[in-house]
């Protein structure tokens, strides 16, 4: 019997791919031990399926090898990673053995069959390589509940993956196509969990075709749907929400317009109004609050953009009957691979936050609660090692990983130019790593063909 250990760092949302993985695991391999696992039982595994789920993931396999002894180059445990991270799992060479770029489900049982047989890996569709590369989409989205792990009062129901939407910032719209799971089965779903709380997880949920059914059944049968996430203008026309946060994520109607996520200002104000007025809660009031998902310093953004932004939410403040809170929830802006802006650059020394904090004026009804900010420049260089670098900057995020840890934490300018010295003593450049990319050069994940685009 084979151990095949799951491992993630961060969100449940990681858990929730490694679980998903785990099952096809079990069916191919009804006898095998499948199991998550720690710092005391990782090396104990024949198999470590690693979640690279965000940024610093790329920073925590490392780290984590180092700190229980584990030298990578040995084949026992051998090393599978996946997740959003390894689109590009090019800057954590040496650190594992296979990359599932792509969805999983349908990879890791193959890939695995392959490795027990001695066969070519390789040959299987969403096995990372650099030569030749397709990513994995899965044919079926899981016909299956999943109870959240860590607080088991909620289960989580995927009903759709990829996004029809396609802003062109958006990783998830760029790298997976559009599925849903059928009305019936969600609704089968639905009627076999043991949670009151169900949370229906897609990128945007109110694009299911079948989503106004979706809701009206989980009130008929006394479900309340934690799954919040959905965009404004649907919420125009929807009667009843409990908790809601959409996108608007540029501040100016000219940047929503770049960002593939148009919509004007008096639009933005009629959608806002709809929810402080005319939305009601489950239990008939009206809704007190909302959030609102921003990204900071967007390519283009100027201070005029605030403005502009403040300006729609001071004539919101003028009509609001009551009291009203707004969460702001800014995070940075990245160039993410297979999307549309993936050669854009950042600035890792922007003065977003200052500008955002004193352009911000005061409302009369409004309060605005602002959560997150632009990551600052240590965290913001090492981000993009994260997302663009390539063999050559293993050096770097193994240091960075094991002996300068703080600056994946440290906000200050000379944080930022830390991070950009080991990367040079790498080897690498690192104005590569947050400028514009040049047009004429490929990408580290270029080669990575995507079967449906
Ligand atoms: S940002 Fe949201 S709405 Fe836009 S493509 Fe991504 S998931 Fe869809």
């Amino acid at each position: 019997m084979k151990r095949v250990g799951l491992l993630a760092f961060s969100s449940a949302a990681s858990t929730m791919g490694l679980e998903i993985v785990s099952d096809a695991v079990r069916e191919t391999f009804p006898e095998w031990d499948v199991r998550t696992v720690d710092e005391t039982t990782a090396k104990e595994s024949d198999y470590l399926l690693v979640s690279l789920y965000w940024w610093r993931d790329v920073y925590e396999l490392p780290s984590f090898l180092d700190k229980i002894g584990l030298d990578p180059r040995s084949r026992r445990p051998i090393i599978i990673v996946g997740g959003m991270m390894a689109v590009n799992p090019r800057p954590l060479e040496g650190y594992y053995h296979y990359a599932v770029c792509g969805d999983g489900e349908d990879v890791v049982g193959p890939l695995l069959s392959a490795l027990e047989a001695d066969e070519d890996p390789y040959k299987i569709a969403g096995v990372w390589s650099q030569d030749n590369c397709q990513m994995a989409v899965a044919n079926h989205l899981p016909a299956k509940a999943y109870t959240e792990i860590r607080k088991n009062t909620v289960t989580r129901i995927e009903i759709a993956r990829g996004c029809k939407m396609g802003c062109r910032f958006c990783q998830l719209a760029g790298s997976k196509p559009y599925r849903e799971n059928p009305f019936p089965v969600i609704r089968q779903l639905v009627l076999s969990s043991k949670t009151k709380t169900i949370a229906l997880f897609a990128p945007d949920r109110a694009s299911h075709s079948r989503f106004a059914d979706i809701e009206s059944m989980l009130s008929r049968y006394g479900k309340s749907n934690s799954g919040s996430d959905v965009r404004l203008t649907k919420l125009t026309g929807q009667s009843v929400a409990s908790t809601v946060r959409f996108g608007v994520e540029s501040f100016s109607a000219a940047g929503r317009k770049r960002i593939g996520k148009p919509i004007g200002d008096e639009n933005l104000l009629r959608h806002l109004r709809y929810v402080s007025e005319d939305l009601r809660t489950p239990k008939g009031k009206n809704l007190t609050s909302a959030t609102c998902y921003m990204i900071a310093d967007l390519p283009g953004e100027s201070d005029e953009d605030f403005n502009a932004f403040w300006g729609v939410l001071r004539r919101w403040d003028e009509t609001l009957s009551g009291r009203f809170t707004l969460f702001l929830s800014v995070s940075s802006f990245a160039p993410s691979p297979h999307t549309p802006m993936e050669r854009d650059a950042v600035n890792p020394y922007s003065t977003f936050n200052a500008r955002y904090q004193n352009s911000r004026p005061h409302f009369r009804r409004l309060v605005i609660a602002t959560r997150g900010a632009l990551i600052g420049p240590g965290p913001r260089m090492c981000q993009m090692l994260a997302i663009r670098g390539d063999e050559s900057c293993r050096r770097a995020v193994y240091h960075i990983a094991t002996q300068e840890r703080r600056l994946l934490r440290v906000t200050s300018p000379a944080a930022g130019r830390r991070v950009e010295a080991i990367v040079r003593a790498s080897g690498s450049d690192p104005d590569l790593l947050h400028g514009e990319w040049p047009d004429d050069r490929p990408l580290p994940w270029s080669h990575v063909r995507r079967p449906w685009a």
